[in-house]
């Protein structure tokens, strides 16, 4: 049986283990398959933050060996995090991400505080909650354009600080068109859209992305899944993927994609 993660940090950027660290507990925690997926640097909206071009190096290097130490033991995967506004990094498979949104020149992070996004949304976007998801999911749906990514990280990242729709309805068509228009374009690309469990290890959110709702509608769409963590701790890798697994069967989805030692993706019954 296979058990895999495929979205993990370490403190190459903003993780708390090393990835001797992240790598040993996946193996303690009996993984088949382990990826680490770094962020790619992310000086265009927060300097300091994700890999610079020598930190990325050493990254691979440093993980290059832990493969060939768990050789026969456990498939070590090298991967990287990208933005779609952020730049292109190599690694052996990437995450297409959406962390930010660009208006009237300025990035906005929809992940850093509630505050920050509050005070972003009301002053770009005239408190228009609806306004804001429609320029997130334009800029969503360009991912892979922009990375040529292997997977999509996190669809709906906007809702972090939604819970409880506290500042928008995300069962209403206004959310929901500029979303199924891009999840419709990434899933023409045939790219699988990952479960990603990091705002319950982190106590954002009672729910995984992207919400049941836009999981139903990617089955709908003959789509495909992955389930990772988003891990920032060698604590949470494998976090809730039972519930995760639970969710993906009630939307209709019979197999998880899993990346392949070779490159590209297995498909296994979930
Ligand atoms: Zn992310
Ligand atoms: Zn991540």
């Amino acid at each position: 049986m296979i058990r895999a993660d495929f979205h993990t940090h370490t403190t190459y950027c903003d993780g708390a283990g090393t990835p001797r660290e992240m790598v040993e507990a996946a193996y303690q925690m009996g993984y088949t398959d382990f990826g680490v997926s770094g962020h790619a640097d992310f000086s265009f909206c927060d300097p300091g933050f994700g890999m610079s071009d020598e930190k990325l190096a050493a990254y691979k290097r440093e993980l290059e060996e832990l493969r060939e130490e768990f050789r026969g033991r456990m498939n070590i995967y090298i991967g990287i995090e990208l933005d779609g506004l952020g730049p292109v990094q190599k690694a052996e498979y990437a995450i297409g991400s959406t962390h930010c949104v660009e208006k009237d020149g300025e990035i906005v992070c929809v992940d850093d505080t509630e505050e920050k996004l509050e005070d972003a949304v009301l002053r770009l976007w005239k408190g228009d909650w609806y306004a804001f998801a429609a320029d997130y999911f334009k800029t969503e749906a360009k991912v892979y354009e922009r990375t040529g990514c292997d997977f999509v990280g996190h669809f709906d990242l906007l809702t972090k600080f939604n819970e409880g729709f506290c500042h928008f309805d995300e069962t209403k068509d206004a959310y929901l068109e500029p979303a199924l228009a891009a999840m419709k374009r990434l899933n023409d690309r045939g790219l699988p859209f990952e479960i990603n469990t990091g705002a319950l290890s982190r106590g954002y959110r009672t729910q995984p992305y992207p919400s049941r709702i836009l999981l139903k509608e990617l089955c709908a769409m003959g789509g495909r899944i992955m389930i990772n963590s988003d891990s920032h701790s060698p604590k949470t890798i494998g976090f809730q993927f039972d519930s995760a697994r639970k969710l993906a069967l009630e939307c209709g989805f019979k197999r998880v994609c899993v990346l392949a030692p070779g490159g590209g993706f297995r498909e296994v019954p979930l």
